[in-house]
C-alpha cells in the first residue's frame, strides 16, 4: 500500500485531516470541544515556569494548560490545520477578524514601528482602523507600486488586500513583496483562501483571515487567524494574551470542521459565480463586472439602474453583508460594508455608488441567475409587508 508523508499531501486531504492526527490514537472520530476556562493543577511550581516561559518566549505552553486565555486544545487544533493549508510555520486564533488586525498592528506598535504603508481598497473597518489612528498608528495610503517609496525607519507593516473587499481588484503579490525589503507584508486573504492562494509563496509574512466567511464558511461563527512564521506567532500570541482577544472553543470547534470542506465550498461556488460573472458581463442592464482572475466566490457589478432596487427585488438571494457562506448574499458597499470610510477615499478605491458585491453560495447557478434576472428587470412586486417593521412573533406567543 503506498503511503503519503505529511510533505506531500494535497489541500483537499490536509483539509481533512490536518489538526486530527492524534484523534484515532485517542479513540476519538470528531475533535473533542474543550470548554474548560482553567485547568486544575497541584503543581503550581511547574505552572509558575510554564508562565515564565510564556511570558519569556510567546511559545505555545508545553503540557497541561493554564488559563483559556493563554491557550486551548480545540483552538490549537484549527490553528495547526490553517498553518498547513496556507504552509505556514504557525497560525494564531483571535475572536473576529478585525482582533486579528488590531493583535497585528499592536506586536508592531510594541516594537516602536508605528508606521504602515496600504494599499486601498481594504474592507470598510480595516480601512477605518488604520485611518483613525485609534491604535496609536499612522497610515500611509499608496498604489501597489508606490510601496517602496513609502517606507520609513519606522514602517512596521506593508497591508494589501486581495482580490479587495468589495472592487475584488488584484495585487501582483510577489512584487509588492520585494518592494517591501525587510518590512513584513501583511495579506488579507479572506476572499481567496489557501485554496485559490498561498500568500507566504508570493513572499508574504503574515497570512490574515476574516474566518467568519470562507474558512467557518456557514455564516454561524466570527473568528479571525494569522498564519506565519513561528517568531511572529510567538509575539502575537503574547499580545493575545494581554488583550483577550481570543477565539471561543466553540468558534474552533467550527472553523476545524468547516475547514474540511473549504476546497469543496470554494471550488464548487467559484464555478458558479464564474458562470454568473459570465452572464452578467453579457447583460445589458449591468455596466460593469469585476471578477477576480485568481478566481474565486465574489463577484462584483454595478447595474445600469438602481442598485438599491436590485438590493431590493432579490428573494432567493439573502440581502445581507458579510459573505463566503454556503447561501448567496449581496450588499451595496457604499450603504454597508464601506459605510465608514470618507466618501473621496471610497471614490479613490473604486468604491463607486452603483457597485454592488455578491457573494455566492452553493445553490443551483440557474436558480441564482432567475433571481437576478428578476431583480434586474425591476419586475418584482413590493414584497408583501416590506413597509411594516413589526417584530416577528416569538414561537411562545404563537
Ligand atoms: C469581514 C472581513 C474582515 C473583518 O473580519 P471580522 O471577522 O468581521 O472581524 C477583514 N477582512 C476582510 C477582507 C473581510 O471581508
Amino acid at each position: 500500500m503506498e503511503t503519503t508523508s505529511a510533505a506531500t499531501r494535497s489541500l483537499a486531504t490536509e483539509a481533512v485531516h490536518a489538526g486530527r492526527e492524534d484523534l484515532a490514537a485517542l479513540g476519538l472520530h470528531a475533535a473533542p470541544l474543550d470548554l474548560s476556562t482553567t485547568y486544575p493543577s497541584h503543581d503550581s511550581r511547574a505552572e509558575a515556569a510554564r508562565l515564565d516561559e510564556f511570558a519569556a518566549t510567546g511559545a505555545r505552553p508545553d503540557g497541561p494548560p493554564v488559563y483559556s486565555r493563554l491557550d486551548n486544545p480545540t483552538v490549537a487544533r484549527f490553528e495547526d490545520a490553517l498553518a498547513r493549508l496556507e504552509g505556514t510555520e504557525s497560525a494564531v486564533a483571535f475572536a473576529s477578524g478585525m482582533a486579528a488586525l488590531t493583535a497585528t498592528l499592536l506586536v508592531r506598535a510594541g516594537a516602536g514601528l508605528r508606521h504602515v504603508v496600504a494599499v486601498r481598497p481594504l474592507y470598510g473597518c480595516s480601512d477605518h482602523l488604520l485611518s483613525s489612528g485609534l491604535l496609536g498608528t499612522e497610515v500611509t495610503w499608496v498604489d501597489p507600486e508606490g510601496v517602496a517609496a513609502a517606507l520609513r525607519p519606522d514602517t512596521g507593516l506593508v497591508m494589501v488586500e486581495t482580490p479587495a473587499n468589495p472592487t475584488l481588484a488584484e495585487t501582483d503579490l510577489a512584487a509588492v513583496a520585494r518592494a517591501c525589503g525587510e518590512v513584513p507584508l501583511l495579506v488579507d486573504n479572506t476572499f481567496a483562501t489557501p485554496v485559490l492562494q498561498r500568500p507566504r509563496e508570493s513572499g508574504a509574512r503574515l497570512v490574515l483571515h476574516s474566518a467568519t466567511k470562507y474558512l467557518g464558511g456557514h455564516g454561524d461563527v466570527l473568528g479571525g487567524v494569522v498564519a506565519c512564521d513561528e517568531e511572529s506567532a510567538r509575539a502575537l500570541r503574547q499580545v493575545r494574551f494581554a488583550t483577550g482577544g481570543v477565539l471561543h472553543p466553540l468558534a474552533g470547534y467550527l472553523l476545524l470542521r468547516g475547514l474540511s470542506t473549504l476546497p469543496v465550498r470554494v471550488r464548487a461556488q467559484s464555478a458558479t459565480a464564474a458562470e454568473l460573472a459570465r452572464r452578467l458581463a453579457a447583460d445589458p442592464r449591468v455596466t460593469a463586472v469585476h471578477y477576480p482572475s485568481v478566481g474565486g466566490a465574489m463577484v462584483a457589478f454595478e447595474p445600469a439602474g438602481d442598485p438599491h432596487e436590485v438590493i431590493a427585488g432579490v428573494r432567493l438571494i439573502t440581502p445581507a453583508v458579510s459573505l463566503g457562506s454556503v447561501d448567496t448574499l449581496i450588499q451595496h458597499p457604499a450603504s454597508i460594508s464601506h459605510r465608514i470610510v470618507p466618501e473621496d477615499d471610497r471614490r479613490s478605491g473604486g468604491i463607486g455608488g452603483k457597485l454592488l458585491r455578491m457573494s455566492v453560495g452553493l445553490e443551483d447557478a440557474e436558480d441564482l441567475w432567475a433571481d437576478l434576472d428578476a431583480a434586474l428587470s425591476g419586475r418584482r412586486p413590493p414584497r408583501p409587508g416590506a413597509e411594516r417593521r413589526e417584530r416577528i412573533p416569538e414561537p411562545a406567543a404563537l
